[in-house]
């Protein structure tokens, strides 16, 4: 799918239709002292294996595409929900 780096959508802290600019959303590095890798690391301790069951043969062939909408007048960033897509272009 194409998308423009430039769409006019609503602004929910400006309260109007903005341009924004479009990003892929891409996951963050993970922080290995944050709570919930702590809880983690901590629970896989002593007896008993591995907590929940790790997905290893993938039904799906795509993945969902979140694309990053940050506003031009005011810089607030908006997630716009992904769609299972192969691959997406952004067109400058
Ligand atoms: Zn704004």
């Amino acid at each position: 799918m194409k998308v423009p780096a430039t769409i006019n959508t609503y602004c929910t802290k400006c309260n109007a239709h903005t341009e924004h600019t479009v990003t892929l959303y891409k996951k963050g590095k993970e922080r290995g002292l944050a709570i919930g890798a702590r809880r983690h690391e901590r629970e896989l301790h002593g007896y008993g294996g591995q907590k929940y069951p790790i997905q290893r043969n993938k039904a799906k062939t795509t993945d969902k595409k979140t694309l990053v909408l940050t506003c031009k007048k005011c810089g607030r960033k908006t997630m716009r929900s992904g769609v299972r897509l192969r691959k997406l272009e952004i067109i400058r």
